[in-house]
């Protein structure tokens, strides 16, 4: 399927009525759409997709079409060019896709319910009604819908409700926007509701199989982060009311549609009574993401998807800003750093990841685009760049100057660096353009070359990679005044070492404060020096030297072995952030030992003496007042204290599990995965996980859900992991929006993982019908991908997927994780003997 076209250059549409009666009992919506606009020519075609179109009408007077499946076209001759108002009646399927308008179930009181709901990005407004389905075709929409109604049932929209007539419900003119952020809703539905200081309406949305209370939290952090956005962009919020609806079945984590954001359940409804802090933080920044875009993607949109990161880095960036503005003890931007960050540097040093700026034409391709760890965690990390460049004030002015100019319009990533530059005075395009345009990043080598200091940039990749002379402009952040504050050469010589160092005092460092996308490679004079102070700095720089290491030894340029004795320095610091950076090195070890070998005993005496301490101090129970640190830095003692079989924290885990029997769900949330698993792992029946199943499929509670799914999918019984697995195509059991988590984690326990890879295999195409349609398809590549470690599974990983390489939005990600599986075998064939030596050492001492 090509689009080379766009069919807004034929068809100009300014206003839209579009009428459904969708009925949920026999599964058809009956549509009439009426659009008026402008033909350039007399053959126009507007996009539909599976769309049984019976008339067309244009200006009163019925006119010839043709369906074109292929390119997702009605095509139509109009007598002539010129103002057109066009009728197009129609049928289509409701389906349970998650895209387009679809079904989403739950269980009330035991019986089974469902909500009609929407999702239209990037190319699903089509299959509700024809449109022209471009960014960049702005236009005004009346909705009206009538359906199958019960009392009791709500109905939702981007705009407020006019009127009920006929069973039929009136929504208010929109205001000029995308296509692609049209929504509306009905179902039994309950609501909590509130007002901004400036007088917009806002409200959560759930389904009653949740406690009133659970709506609390989302709706004060919406509340919220719009005055803050009002204030901070100094642009009013456009609409009236600004509704969060949870939905049952979602395929992504939220969407942005105007005025009606819908969510996952898991990232909307919280029991403020019992959710970890982590959790907390992750819903509120993914509320913060999506209000974020009511202005920065809805009220301005990218002009087509080529500039899909405008819209994602900058929202993944505000989501903290905003966070961090109303809840500043949380001090969020720790975990940007503990998972945008990595995850950015890891994925973008393969060989053939896309660059932030991708161009597109393919429809079927635009979905592809969605690649989190660029789009998202990379795109930010870019604009956290201009903001530490820029400086909030000129943000801010440039910003406004931005939503000024393009409002209810759309913009490109020249017309933001536009803004920015006039307000700051900086070639902001200039500097940018080396990150957004070039897939990858630099690692700096920072060197004392005949007594002079010297650094030098080249392309950064983990396996195998192609060097093409790519060069970076790089805010360095050093802490020498010698090093210039943008380095655009490739080489560039600071002066006398020796000198330097004196006149300074401290150790030389770049990329102080960990905001710019490269990594550091310090020689061995300058690493000596660093480590040295190492552990009495800040949790940023700890996390930062460890991250650094541990991707120079993933990237093959410094052993693993080396990083082995260093650990221990690190192991008692009381900052999330270090044992975040030391945990991650940590697991990483964990791929060079063979399971249930000798060395994998010395790896868990290792874990076990680098937690002990911190599992002593800590315990199972979080201490009242204890600090958001401590609340932290738990769950990775108590994984660490797992995976390394320490007899008083299982006998502990025991105790408490066993002492709260009567209602597992209300074991503290943080710690009861861990105690989940403790008793699935040592004290574990076919009783346990008959119940614990039995919870999964009735509880409402996601963080729950979350626990059990964690917890069950480590079990060791080969049976019950064959239960497990047929469960996979289970929807009353297992949702198709949960199924990515599970299938990964039965992948990553070690008895679980033929039987997981040998149900992808052999149920791709049930996968494929299943959740084929949606963005996050690709990542059960991804995820397969990070569990396989030898060459048997590489030479199976090959076999299956190669074959697959040609299908739509499929050959990126098969090509990148050949090299990343390719990659893996080789550092362990190399590394394997020196790195299980160098624990046996430190086990010994
Ligand atoms: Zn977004």
């Amino acid at each position: 399927m090509t689009e080379t076209t766009r069919f807004y250059q034929a068809f100009q549409p300014d206003h839209y009525q579009v009428y459904l009666d969708i009925d949920r009992g026999t599964k058809v919506i009956s549509g009439k759409t009426t659009i008026s606009g402008q033909a350039s020519t007399a053959q126009i075609a507007i996009h539909q997709k599976d769309l049984a179109v019976t008339t067309v009408v244009a200006d009163g007077a019925a006119v010839p079409f043709t369906l074109d499946q292929a390119n997702d076209a009605l095509r139509i001759e109009l007598p002539q060019a010129g103002a057109v108002s066009l009728t197009i009646t129609y049928t289509a399927p409701l389906t349970d896709t998650m895209m387009g308008i679809y079904p989403s179930y739950y269980e009330l009181n035991g019986v089974k319910e469902q909500i009609i709901g929407t999702q239209f990005e990037t190319n699903a407004a089509r299959q509700a009604f024809p449109c022209v389905d471009e960014p960049e075709a702005k236009a005004t929409f009346d909705l009206a819908i009538k359906y199958d109604e019960r009392p009791g049932e709500t109905t939702l929209s981007n705009m407020p409700e006019l009127r009920v007539e006929n069973g039929v419900h009136y929504f208010e003119t929109t205001v000029k926007m995308s296509t692609y952020l049209v929504a509306f809703a009905f179902g039994e539905l309950q609501s909590k509701l509130t007002t901004t200081k400036s007088g917009v309406q806002v409200g959560v949305f759930g389904t009653k199989a949740h406690a009133a209370k659970e709506l609390d939290f989302a709706l004060d952090i919406a509340k919220r982060s719009i005055e803050f956005y009002e204030d901070f962009y100094q642009t009013p919020y456009p609409l009236p009311h600004s509704w969060q609806l949870a939905l049952p079945d979602f395929s992504a984590g939220a969407m942005e549609n105007w005025g009606l954001v819908t969510y996952r359940e898991a990232y909307l409804l919280i029991d403020p009574d019992n959710t970890a802090l982590q959790m907390k933080q992750l819903v509120a920044t993914v509320i913060a993401h999506e209000l974020a875009h009511q202005w920065f993607g809805d009220l301005v949109t990218m002009k087509w998807w080529d500039d899909l990161w405008l819209n994602e880095s900058f929202a993944n960036m505000m989501e903290y800003v905003a966070i961090d503005a109303i809840e500043p003890d949380w001090h969020v931007w720790e975990l940007f750093q503990k998972s945008d960050v990595p995850a950015a540097l890891t994925r973008d040093a393969t060989d053939g990841v896309q660059s932030v700026h991708v161009t597109v034409e393919d429809p079927a391709e635009i979905d592809s685009l969605f690649d989190g760890a660029i789009v998202y965690a990379k795109g930010a990390r870019m604009l956290v760049m201009v903001r530490a460049l820029l400086g909030d004030e000129a943000l801010r002015a440039g910003l406004k100057n931005y939503f000024a100019a393009h409002q209810y319009g759309n913009a490109t990533g020249a017309d933001l660096w536009a803004a920015l530059g006039a307000a700051s005075g900086m070639d902001v395009g200039a500097i940018m353009q080396s990150w957004l345009e070039q897939p990858g990043y630099p690692v700096v080598s920072a060197s004392v070359v005949a007594g002079q200091l010297t650094i030098s940039q080249q392309q950064f990749f983990i396996g195998a990679g192609q060097e093409s002379g790519r060069q970076w402009q790089i805010p360095l952040n050093s802490n020498y005044d010698a090093a210039p504050t943008i380095m655009t050469e490739k080489q560039v010589v600071l002066g006398d070492y020796a000198t330097l160092r004196a006149a300074t005092g401290q150790p030389f460092r770049l990329n102080v404060g960990n905001n710019s996308h490269f990594i550091v490679k310090y020689d061995q004079t300058l690493l000596a020096d660093l480590l040295q102070q190492a552990p009495a700095m800040d949790p940023i720089s700890q996390l930062q030297i460890l991250q650094d290491l541990r991707l120079l030894a993933e990237g093959h340029q410094i052993s693993y072995a080396d990083l082995v004795p260093l650990l221990p320095k690190f192991a008692n610091s009381a900052a999330s952030l270090t044992n975040a950076a030391l945990y991650r090195v940590v697991n990483n070890l964990k791929k060079f030992v063979e399971p249930d070998s000798a060395a994998e005993k010395n790896l868990q005496a290792f874990v076990d003496q680098l937690s002990a301490g911190q599992m002593a101090r800590l315990g199972w129970t979080a201490q009242a007042g204890e600090s958001i640190d401590d609340q932290m830095t738990r769950p990775f003692i108590l994984d660490a204290a797992q995976y390394a079989k320490n007899p008083q924290a299982i006998a502990a885990a025991h105790e408490i599990f066993s002492a709260n029997q009567a209602d597992l769900g209300a074991l503290p949330a943080e710690t009861r995965p861990y105690i989940l698993t403790n008793e699935v792992v040592h004290y574990g029946s076919t009783a346990l996980f008959d119940r614990l199943l039995a919870d999964y499929r009735h509880s409402a509670d996601a963080s729950y859900k979350s626990s059990l799914c964690f917890a069950l999918t480590k079990t060791p019984d080969p049976d019950l992991i064959a239960r497990l697995v047929t469960a996979f195509e289970d929807a009353d059991t297992i949702k198709p929006q949960d199924l990515r988590a599970w299938y990964s984690n039965v992948l990553n326990n070690k008895a679980g993982q033929q039987a997981a890879w040998d149900w992808l295999r052999n149920e791709w195409s049930w996968l494929e019908k299943t959740v084929g349609g949606d963005m996050e398809f690709p990542t059960y590549i991804t995820v397969t991908t990070g569990a396989f470690r030898t060459p048997e599974r590489l030479a199976e990983f090959k076999a299956f997927f190669e074959p697959k390489i040609n299908e739509s939005g499929l050959m990126r990600e098969i090509k990148m994780d050949t090299k990343v599986i390719e990659g893996r075998v080789a550092l362990i064939a190399d590394e394997q003997a020196a790195v299980n030596a160098a624990v046996a050492d430190v086990v010994a001492k």
